[in-house]
């Protein structure tokens, strides 16, 4: 599967080719980017705060939060729940998540459950 991103909405969708332009909810047609096969790797990107799960390091262009995403690898996704006390990310990964580049800033805060 392929996953692709609205850098106007900020959708992120899934399929296998490129996903129907209509209906963008922030006016018009759908603006996609492709970022990446879908995978087991959880990226972060610390501008626009998207969490996409990928095969590998996801495409940097198409950030709604300007040219380029920031992607940062967060670990491998897994069944321990964990969130953000600082920028409320929530993931599920199989240990703890990488601290580095929280979006709000420094290192995130990540508590169990
Ligand atoms: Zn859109
Ligand atoms: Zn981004
Ligand atoms: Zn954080």
């Amino acid at each position: 599967m392929k996953m692709f991103l609205c850098k106007k909405c900020k959708a992120v969708v899934q399929g296998t080719g490129n996903p129907d332009g209509k209906g963008c909810p922030a006016g018009g047609m759908h603006d996609y980017t492709y970022i990446a096969e879908t995978g087991p790797k959880l990226h972060l990107c610390s501008r626009c705060r998207i969490l996409v799960s990928t095969f590998g390091e996801p495409a940097a262009f198409g950030c709604p939060e300007g040219a380029y995403h920031t992607w940062n690898l967060l670990g491998q996704a897994g069944t321990k729940a964990y969130a953000c006390k600082k920028c409320s990310t929530k993931v599920e990964l199989d240990s703890d998540p990488d601290p580095k580049n929280c979006p709000a800033g420094g290192v995130h805060q990540w508590k169990k459950g």
